[in-house]
């Protein structure tokens, strides 16, 4: 096993690989921004490195630096965590190439997975059902215009190797696709510097379901179930719960089944995850995430399983010792993303933190970096908390949540925490009947 794990992120998902890592008995070393000298994962880790300025693409993204403070420290792995360097295969390949083990998939797999059109070609030809849309990326706007009413409108444009949610663009009427093309092409190069782009169809109504998936390269491969992640706002996910109030036992054992015969098939090694959009009970595929989600504690709660620690041990070159039939469901989870930012116009509110009181109880966990007196920066994603709440069954989740919610106080800045109370008491919510549109198109327009 590992003696040291350099973790190359921040804020709570380095915190949560930091605990994994503690009761593994690894020592810790954090990286840090300099906007990030008085961070929660600074503080508790065993060593830290300053890596560079605020902006991430000097600091958090910075692999010179991060490769460097893992030589000086003498890590003999690397923790991605989630966002900045989890899903960049070079990174992968130089953390490598320098004796120091990545966690997290082969270069290779993180590759094909992140380009969406062959993540789309793989599963397709291991017999898992994908959205339709165009065969490989669109040429120019003429073939975009030619595809839309090939497929049938409405249609979606989406970045080969987009992320966040961005660089979509619905295209309603024929009249729209060249432009859409155009826009989500320019939309692409900035954020992803690549502005190759592909069409799917639009999906009116669909649920969507992410399969978690286990793999440990030697040839064993478990699923650990659903999460329905339809909350979102701008195509970003805002609360997500474990089991799917969508699903029936059959159609999860199907899935599943699905989703780890692929991964077998791919000699996948590592924690991953199927996207896909569930619609009339069916399942299209979407994408791979080859790396945690920051959903994954809805998983860990429903089934006792600590993914972290088992995301760390496969790495190592562990066998999984878990049987699928060993992966017991126990109850109902449900993890709200606690943003800095106004619940209503979802502006960013960075800032001090005057007060802070984390809800606990039976069944209650918040993975969160703040304390009262921290700053947070205006540099990186909004995230500040996650509220995740384990019931016996979806109903005493509820109860359970929203007692949590009314307990956690965040003081100085505006957070979403408002805007989840709101959310859990709508009856379409309390009933389980919500898709991926619901959020924005009934929820949010209500009340502007
Ligand atoms: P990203 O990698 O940017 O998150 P995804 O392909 O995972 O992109 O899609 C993100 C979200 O966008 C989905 O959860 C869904 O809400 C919406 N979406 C993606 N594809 C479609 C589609 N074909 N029809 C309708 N909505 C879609």
């Amino acid at each position: 096993m590992f003696e040291k794990v350099l973790i190359a992120n921040r804020g709570e998902i380095a915190l949560r690989i930091h605990r994994a890592c503690r009761e593994m008995g690894i020592r810790t070393v954090a990286v840090h921004s300099t906007a990030d000298a008085d961070a929660m994962h600074v503080r508790l880790a065993d060593e830290s490195v300053c890596i560079g300025p605020p902006p991430a693409r000097d600091s958090y993204l910075n692999i010179p630096a991060i490769v460097s403070a893992a030589a000086i420290t003498g890590a003999d792995a690397i923790h991605p965590g989630v966002g900045f360097l989890s899903e960049n295969a070079q990174f992968a390949e130089i953390v490598e190439a320098h004796g120091i083990v990545f966690i997290g998939p082969k270069p290779a797999h993180i590759q094909s997975m992140g380009d969406k059109i062959v993540a789309k070609e793989t599963v397709s030809k291991l017999g898992i059902p994908c959205v339709p849309g165009s065969d490989g990326a669109l040429r120019d706007a003429a073939h975009a215009t030619a595809m839309a009413a090939d497929i049938g409108l409405p249609v979606l444009i989406k970045a080969t190797s987009g992320g966040g949610g961005r660089g979509m663009k619905v295209v309603e009427s024929l009249d729209q696709a060249a432009d859409a093309f155009n826009m989500a092409r320019q939309e692409a190069k900035a954020a992803f510097g690549d502005d190759q782009v592909y069409m799917e169809k639009y999906l009116d109504k669909p649920r969507h379901i992410e399969i978690q998936i286990l793999a440990d390269g030697h040839g064993n491969v478990i699923h650990l179930g659903e999460r329905d992640c339809s909350l979102q706002r701008r195509h970003q996910k805002v609360l997500e719960e474990a089991p799917s109030p969508a699903l029936n036992a059959a159609a999860r054992q199907e899935i599943g089944k699905i989703a780890v015969d692929a991964v077998k098939a791919m000699g996948y090694r590592g924690v991953g995850t199927l996207e896909f959009l569930y619609q009339d009970e069916q399942f299209y595929f979407i994408e791979m995430n080859t790396r945690l989600q920051v959903e994954h504690p809805i998983t860990e709660a429903v089934t006792g399983i600590d993914l972290v620690r088992l995301q760390i041990q496969v790495a190592a070159g562990a066998r999984l010792s878990l049987e699928q039939a060993a992966i017991q469901f126990d109850g109902h989870a449900i993890e709200c993303r606690i943003n800095a930012e106004h619940p209503r116009s979802f502006m960013p509110t960075p800032g001090r933190v005057t007060d802070y009181h984390a809800p606990g109880g039976l069944g209650v966990r918040v993975d969160s970096a703040l304390y009262a007196g921290y700053a947070v920066p205006p540099h990186y994603d909004s995230l500040v908390a996650k509220l995740v709440v384990h019931g016996a069954n979806r109903n005493e989740c509820l109860l359970r949540l929203r007692r949590a919610l009314e307990e956690f106080v965040i003081g100085g800045i505006d957070t979403t925490i408002p805007l989840h109370q709101e959310l859990i008491a709508e009856n379409d919510f309390l009933d389980g009947h919500y898709d991926i549109h619901w959020l924005e198109k009934s929820f949010l327009a209500k009340s502007d």
